[in-house]
């Protein structure tokens, strides 16, 4: 009867003791390889091997959960590699796990924003940041993450709210792109025929932004639409006072709306005075179309002639070329001559971004390549 007693106590304490000995020796023996895969994994990162860093990586994130920065670490370099759905998986197990500090799980989901940012989900990312807005050390961040999010989206109210809290908030300006915000909901406004609301969003985006030339040549534009030349005038006038080298963007509008109320000479000095700041292909194209039309192409060649001692361009040669053709069509040798100037002067100049390069056939007042607003300048590129 001892003998059997002993035996009940005895042999589950020897069980027990060989499953903690032997757990022991496997705690040891990961603790002597994590230092080992950790260092691998830092060797191959430095060695620009980065599939063979996250494999290490994981062996290490699997020998000891415990190990958040290394979470933090794998989710950055899946989000860099554009492996999303990786870095959220991570990013997703660290705010998932309860028994982290708030300020990891506020980290890790701010991680989670930008993975689906970059992934284009939209919808997710802003759920993302939108939660964020309590956390005090991610508030500002999360606010300019979301106003990436409205640009993109094209939700300019939300844009605006989010941008004069970030004045408010952060002391940042956000006037100039506030005003683009406003004029982006003035084109929508245009687009549905709302005429009325169209005019009270770029008043509104004046009152943010005053230099906003967009919002000046835009008004001008609604005015013509209104057949209220007049008044054009008077908007587009300002154009040139808050920013003289954008003139070139509304000359050919303004040009003819001095023309529909009967000043010529106004049209004519205006395109005078924009030869003389701003000479280009731009500015000499409307400058010769208004004087053909106007005058007569006998004028047309004279100023040509005029504008080739003044600044010899292939551009310049080549119209006052077709111009003395088209006065005489036999002219063999001016045949030849336009057909071999052509190639090298038909490609119009092309719009670039100032922040990041990107070219652009049209005037951008947003960059598509950097999301930068006002970027463009609106003299194009010569290529002649
Ligand atoms: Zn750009």
């Amino acid at each position: 009867m001892e003998f059997e007693l002993w035996y009940l106590i005895v042999v589950p304490v020897l069980f027990v003791a060989g499953w903690w000995f032997r757990g022991l020796d496997q705690r040891q023996r990961e603790q002597e390889q994590r230092p080992g895969t950790y260092y691998k994994g830092i060797n191959l990162l430095l060695n620009d091997q980065p599939d063979k860093a996250i494999d290490a990586f994981i062996e290490v994130v699997k020998l000891d959960p415990e190990t958040i920065e290394l979470h933090h670490a794998l989710g950055n370099l899946f989000s860099r590699r554009g492996e999303f759905d990786r870095a959220v998986r991570i990013h997703n197990h660290l705010l998932n796990r309860e028994d982290l500090p708030t300020h990891e799980r506020s980290l890790a989901l701010f991680e989670l924003g930008n993975d689906y940012l970059k992934a284009g989900i939209y919808d997710r990312a802003e759920n993302s940041f939108q939660r964020l807005l309590k956390e005090p050390e991610y508030r500002l961040d999360a606010m300019r993450a979301l106003l990436k999010i409205y640009c993109t989206e094209k939700e300019w109210e939300k844009a605006i709210d989010i941008a004069n809290t970030l004045e408010k908030q952060a002391g940042e300006n956000h006037q100039m792109e506030m005003g683009h915000f406003h004029c982006e909901l003035a084109v929508q406004a245009i687009r549905g025929k709302q005429f009325d609301k169209a005019k009270e969003q770029l008043q509104k985006a004046l009152e943010v932004d005053r230099k906003s030339v967009r919002a000046l040549i835009m008004l001008g534009d609604l005015a013509m639409l209104a057949e209220d030349p007049k008044t054009a005038l008077e908007h587009w006038s300002q154009v040139e006072k808050v920013s003289a080298e954008h003139l070139t963007l509304v000359m050919a509008q303004m040009a003819k709306a001095y023309e529909m109320i009967g000043q010529h000479e106004q049209a004519m000095n205006l395109i005078h005075r924009a030869l003389d700041d701003h000479s280009g292909v731009e500015t000499l194209s409307i400058a010769l179309d208004l004087i053909a039309k106007s005058e007569g192409e006998q004028a047309a060649q004279k100023f040509l002639k005029e504008e080739l001692i003044r600044r010899p361009t292939l551009w310049t040669y080549e119209k006052l070329a077709q111009l003395r053709l088209k006065a005489n069509p036999e002219d063999t040798e001016l045949q030849l001559l336009v057909t071999l100037l052509k190639p090298y002067v038909s490609r119009p100049g092309r719009y670039r971004c100032a922040h990041c390069g990107f070219v652009a056939k049209g005037f951008q007042w947003l960059c598509p390549g950097c999301s930068s607003w006002g970027s463009y300048s609106p003299k194009r590129e010569e290529e002649v």
